[in-house]
């Protein structure tokens, strides 16, 4: 094998378990939970907090059918007797803190996800500070308290269950899913509830009959593909079956991925180097969406016949997991060093990717639209998880072997 991790910071690996231990902890209509608790007269009327727009908007206020972002014309219409109160970021970022503080009380293994909301596990505090669900009501009762702010809880394996959880159970809630009746709570949902499903994605399952997430979970992920493309319907068709893999990070983050493959000495042919960086970028390719991680920035990093080293980057328009749009970066930046290479003769070729990010941050804000552009990419992952690595190769690779096996140069 020629490919090593580069391992920049390792984190806490916490997987699905069978046990319900993580919780996703998310302060109710924060900015307007806080005006209602700064400003006492608030207290049961519909608030905005907002300007030209509704940044938030109170229960009260929900109760009409009021949302971020509507427009106050909106609003007004919707509810006349809406009170509109400005924004005090300030105020936001102080009560954001405080219950960050109760978080971190909670457990040393907390993910802040936005300014009001959380992912906790708190796995393996039974002995200290009891079940998941006890220490899931004294958060509650804590935040409460030394705050003054309403917070809902929802506490699964997974954190997409959590996280679903604690909006079933808005406003001022608690609601545990017990292993083994994932799918039962999940189920009868809308599918809008799926993380990715935006208003298109819901659009195009609603004009073929699917509502509820367990109609999707039912048609199959074949099925699937065919209406929304092999990305989405993987991705969809596994969260509706209660599989989400995703740790609770705490902020130590890997922060580059790399591969790289030792040559020798001999004389290599430009187009030679290429073949082989495009097979370091594949496989760079694969772990990257394999992790549901994006990249922007690609390093070529070279080793000459004189021990020296040199290394070129190239930083992308937009952070991408698509093996094109990577090895058409990792070409331009040989093509730039190849004189280079010429005058000193190379012994090693690694590709390296970092600026990483997670897929899910977009995938939460973008409709998820099935990507042209990467139904090779999934098609060639598909077939290599199920027959082996080696499965599917350039044919520029075929006769090459797998190199050397050497230490990835330190990222
Ligand atoms: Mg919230």
């Amino acid at each position: 094998m020629f490919v090593s991790d580069s391992v920049a910071g390792r984190r806490p690996r916490i997987r699905t378990r069978t046990e319900a231990s993580i919780l996703h902890a998310d302060l109710d209509s924060f900015y307007a939970s806080v005006e209602q608790r700064d400003q006492p007269w608030l207290r049961g009327k519909p608030v905005i907090v907002g300007g030209g727009v509704v940044l938030a908007a109170s229960y009260e206020a929900k109760a009409f059918g009021i949302r971020t972002p509507m427009n106050i014309g909106q609003v007004l219409r919707l509810c006349p007797h809406a009170v509109l109160v400005p924004p005090r970021m300030s105020a936001y970022a102080a009560a954001s803190k405080a219950v960050l503080a109760v978080f971190h009380d909670t457990t040393p293994i907390v993910e802040p996800i936005s300014i009001d909301e959380a992912f906790l596990d708190v796995g393996g505090l039974r002995r200290i500070r009891g079940a998941p669900i006890d220490i899931a009501r004294t958060l509650r009762a804590e935040v409460a308290r030394s705050v003054g702010l309403p917070i809902s809880v929802g506490i699964a394996g997974t954190k997409f269950l959590a996280k679903v959880a604690s909006a079933v159970a808005k406003p001022d809630g608690l609601r545990l899913v017990e292993p083994g009746a994932e799918l039962e709570f999940l189920h009868p949902l809308p599918v809008e509830r799926l993380w990715g499903v935006g208003k298109v994605t819901a659009a195009t399952l609603h004009a073929n009959g699917i509502t509820r997430i367990g109609q999707l979970a039912e048609l199959g992920e074949p099925h699937l593909r065919a209406i929304l493309g092999p990305a989405a319907a993987r991705h969809l068709f596994a969260l509706a079956s209660a599989r989400d893999p995703r740790r609770v990070e705490t902020g130590k983050r890997r922060r580059s991925i790399g591969a790289q493959r030792a040559l020798g000495r001999r004389h290599r042919e430009p187009d030679e180097l290429a073949a082989y960086l495009d097979g370091l970028t594949d496989r760079l390719g694969r772990r990257l969406r394999a992790a549901d991680r994006v990249c922007r920035t690609v390093i070529l990093r070279l080793r000459f016949d004189d021990f020296t080293r040199a290394t070129r980057s190239h930083t992308l328009a937009e952070a991408t997991d698509a093996t094109a749009a990577l090895r058409h970066a990792a070409r331009l930046l040989l093509d730039t060093a190849q004189p280079l290479i010429t005058e000193r003769g190379i012994t090693l070729i690694g590709l390296a990717l970092t600026n990483l990010d997670d897929a899910d941050t977009m995938q939460l804000t973008l409709p998820l639209q099935p990507r042209a552009d990467n139904t090779l990419d999934a098609t060639l992952d598909d077939l290599r998880r199920r027959f082996g690595s080696t499965a599917v190769t350039r044919a520029a690779l075929l006769d090459k072997g797998a190199g050397l096996s050497v230490p990835l140069l330190p990222d």
